[in-house]
């Protein structure tokens, strides 16, 4: 047997030595390359999640704009926001705008289709919790909305007020043909069968309280709150309220803001 010389065994340890030094460094790499490339993936993940919120916003914040320049063709889209038309005296309806499609809530009562669902939940659920509440008044077209305008302020007229106090007052209560959220099919009026008066009063029944706290949940706002009618530009009405969506009607409600507020960031 050939004994292995004391150099060429040094050789071997060394070379083993070296194998396993090689070995364990190319593990080394690898775990560290892998938590690199880990960790790479986590902030791409991030950049990614960070980019997609951005380009929501910026959905929205183009849904903003048109809900303010265009709100007959948002209406009309299938965009997100669909829902968000801001309609008042300073941004009218085009008054050819008409839902593509209604359904009805009853025999003289329709709404666009696409909240029928939402507000049958909502009336339903009302109703479950013991409560008696109906929708008086829900889609008006344009021409409806300017017989009501004209109506009103007749009985203005005929209480001994000039035209144009008459057209203020009236103003005050029913929104101007063209500038009414119920030519969008979104808006519904909902009163307590308890108590039928259209007045601050009915913000007190149980059925205004319980639709003021869990409308949100269904993607309607009270669109014109007390305190806010210098915002709105409508009187505290508590039984008109707007489908705008879960998710706008969630963070409207959190913000304690008006529709006006939400769109135009005043
Ligand atoms: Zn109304």
């Amino acid at each position: 047997m050939r004994r292995e010389s004391k150099r060429a065994k040094t050789r071997r340890t060394l070379l083993t030595g070296a194998g396993f030094g090689l070995a364990a460094g190319v593990l080394v790499t690898f775990v560290a390359a892998r938590t690199v490339i880990e960790r790479q993936e986590e902030e791409l993940a991030a950049e990614n999640a960070q980019l997609k919120q951005a380009n929501e916003e910026l959905a929205l914040q183009a849904v903003k704009v048109d809900a303010v320049t265009d709100s007959a063709e948002l209406l009309a889209g299938d965009s997100d926001g669909w829902c968000l038309a801001l309609v008042n005296e300073g941004h009218p309806l085009d008054t050819e705008y008409t839902p593509a499609e209604l359904t009805e809530i009853d025999s003289e009562r329709s709404v666009d289709s696409r909240i029928a669902e939402s507000l049958q939940n909502m009336l339903d659920d009302g109703a479950a919790s013991g409560l008696s509440m109906y929708v008086a008044s829900a889609y008006r077209s344009y021409d409806k909305q300017r017989d009501v305008f004209n109506s009103t302020m007749q009985d203005w007229i005929s209480r001994g007020y000039t035209p144009l106090n008459a057209y203020d007052e009236t103003k005050k209560s029913v929104a101007v043909p063209g500038a009414s959220e119920h030519a969008t099919g979104l808006a519904v009026d909902i009163i307590s069968s308890e108590y039928e008066e259209l007045d601050d009063r009915q913000g007190d029944t149980d059925e205004q309280k319980w639709l003021m706290e869990h409308c949100w949940e269904y993607g309607f706002i009270l669109r014109y709150p007390e305190e806010k009618a210098d915002i709105t530009g409508i009187i505290y009405e508590p039984w008109h309220y707007r489908y705008v969506g879960e998710e706008a009607a969630k963070e409207i409600t959190e913000q304690g803001v008006t529709l006006e507020e939400y769109i135009l960031g005043q």
